[in-house]
């Protein structure tokens, strides 16, 4: 009709996908916030998309958003529990800009934004999205120097303490790095699920040279994966002032993680990495965990994205 003009649309919404919702289902992304300057929540989210310095060619820089994602298709009620989560604030915080080449200056970046989150006092607990491993280095600087002594709980494949003559500040050095500078000790530092092939005698003498607490898959199989952490976190906190848990997706078998850089079989479960970061997560001392190694490039029908998704709920709704 000439001369007419439609002022809105019986189906067409330009603002909103159109994504099917059911009245009574909360997915978790709907529950997440951006912050705004005066925000409380009881979670803080923040995103480190850094992979350029993995020694093997890693898109794990595009982790934050594809996780976010996958926090889309799950849901806020635990059946186990019968309890809604919905009413647990949460607040995202963004993702860190990087430095297309400066990785020192991507360094910086991470640690002040890290520390800027938390130094805001607007969340009891944080969540970082890696990034390859490497980001765990500036991360827990920050809440070292935020909150004194740190203990950290590292779920992974690969102890990640390379000497840093060969290649310099990369994912595979950023515990040798925090060692090193002394802003974590070796007996503060527990290592979960370290895999036999996958390491060097090396660095596994470095680790006992340390005091690091080491259990490798042998452990996981003999003792159980709660049993070491319940020991570990006990052990923990008799002397440090919080805990952090470091989750590289890689120490989950091949089978359920599939989308890391460097998959391999003889991993844990999809399960035993859940109810041991359920576990950990619960100690009112745990303030803060990083999910890192994850490469939606690689990762089939986003299986990896799901099971760090699943992850953060663990750690989210205690
Ligand atoms: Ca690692």
């Amino acid at each position: 009709m000439k001369g007419w003009t439609r002022m809105s649309f019986k189906y067409l919404n330009p603002k909103k996908a159109p994504v099917f919702k059911d009245r009574f289902t909360t997915k978790v992304n709907e529950q997440i916030k951006r912050y705004e300057t005066g925000d409380k929540g009881e979670v803080g989210i923040v995103g480190l998309p850094f992979s350029k310095s993995s020694i093997s060619a890693s898109l794990a820089s595009d982790a934050p958003a594809s996780i976010r994602r996958a926090l889309g298709s799950v849901t806020t009620y635990s059946g186990e529990r019968d309890r809604d989560f919905a009413d647990v604030p949460v607040l995202d915080f963004g993702d860190v800009p990087a430095h297309p080449t400066d990785g020192r200056e991507n360094l910086v970046r991470m640690e002040t934004s890290v520390r800027e989150m938390i130094e805001s006092k607007t969340c009891e607990r944080y969540i970082m999205l890696g990034g390859d491993h490497g980001v765990s280095f500036p991360s827990i600087s920050a809440f070292q120097k935020q909150f004194g002594r740190v203990g950290v709980i590292q779920w992974d494949a690969h102890h990640d303490l390379r000497n840093l003559n060969d290649g310099g500040r990369t994912n595979g050095t950023p515990f040798r790095s925090l060692l090193e500078a002394e802003i974590v000790r070796g007996e503060d530092l527990v290592q979960i699920g370290i895999r036999d092939y996958a390491n060097a005698k090396a660095y596994a003498d470095y680790a006992r040279q340390q005091g690091v607490h080491v259990y490798t898959m042998g452990d996981v199989e003999g003792r159980g994966i709660l049993p070491i952490v319940a020991a570990e976190l006990k052990r923990l906190k008799e002397h440090v002032d919080i805990i952090y848990l470091s989750v590289d997706m890689d120490a989950v078998d091949q089978a359920y993680a599939p989308g890391c850089p460097a998959i391999g079989p003889g991993g844990l479960t999809g399960r035993e990495l859940l109810s041991s970061v359920a576990s950990a997560a619960r100690d009112p001392l745990v303030k803060a965990m990083d999910i890192v190694e994850v490469d939606p490039s690689k990762d089939f029908r986003d299986m990896t994205s799901r099971l760090a998704a699943h992850v953060i709920l663990r750690f989210m709704y205690t």
